[in-house]
């Protein structure tokens, strides 16, 4: 019998709405989902291990690896360059384990354009108040530094039109059981269900009218 590919699964946010810890928690919580190792230009910070958390690459090595077409997507975040290998994704995929790719808006955009087998899944802050006042507590940011991660997420979040899913995180327990209903429905290949109850719409709903321009 044919071994089951695995799903590309790629969860992207703006800016402090908290995608880290839920794609953590995620990983955690599931043997048969492994964490995507991108590829960035970052210095590690303290406790990132190379070949673990990222490959860090010098940026002559990362245009190399762009020339020799070894990114399915990348794209420039902060000043860094973060990419994801085709090779690396295939071959985990090809043993049978799904994937989660916890990318940028512009990458995600790149994979929705070059991979059918992809699900891609939005997460959305509570409200643009809660966005900020979690940009503001973040760290010891300046005040335009604040406005300018505001005003990119204003433009990331537009990109929620071109998800399959979208979900509100507000509680993690919450966001973590919907994104398991996702990945549940993918994998039985039943979605109809969790399409309706996970949908850009649904999230919208939830939202208000703060959102509407995101219909
Ligand atoms: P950080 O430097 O905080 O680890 O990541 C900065 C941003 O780059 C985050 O939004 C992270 O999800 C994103 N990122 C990490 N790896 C990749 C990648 O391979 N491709 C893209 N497009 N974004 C990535």
């Amino acid at each position: 019998m044919s071994r089951r590919r695995g799903i590309p699964f790629v969860v992207a946010a703006p800016s402090g709405t908290g995608k880290t810890t839920v794609c953590r928690a995620l990983v955690d919580a599931d043997p048969e989902l492994v964490h995507s190792v991108s590829h960035t230009t970052r210095a590690p910070r303290q406790g990132e291990i190379d070949g673990v958390h990222y490959h860090f690459v010098s940026e002559k090595a990362f245009r190399g690896l762009e020339e020799q077409d070894v990114f399915l997507e990348w794209a420039e975040y902060g000043g860094n360059l973060y990419g994801t290998s085709s090779r690396e994704l295939d071959a985990s995929l090809a043993r049978g384990v799904d994937v989660l790719l916890e990318i940028e808006v512009q990458g995600a955009a790149q994979i929705r354009a070059r991979r059918d087998d992809a699900r891609l899944i939005f997460l959305l802050p509570p409200s643009w108040e809660e966005l900020e006042r979690r940009l503001r507590t973040r760290g010891t940011d300046a005040d335009e530094v604040v406005e300018r991660r505001l005003t990119i997420a204003r433009r990331e979040i537009l990109a929620v039109r071109e998800f399959d899913y979208a979900v509100v995180n507000d509680d993690l327990e919450e966001t973590l059981s919907a994104v398991h209903g996702v990945l549940d429905a993918e994998r039985r290949g039943d979605t109809a269900d969790a399409r309706t109850r996970y949908g850009r719409e649904a999230a919208l709903e939830r939202l208000g009218p703060g959102f509407d321009n995101l219909r």
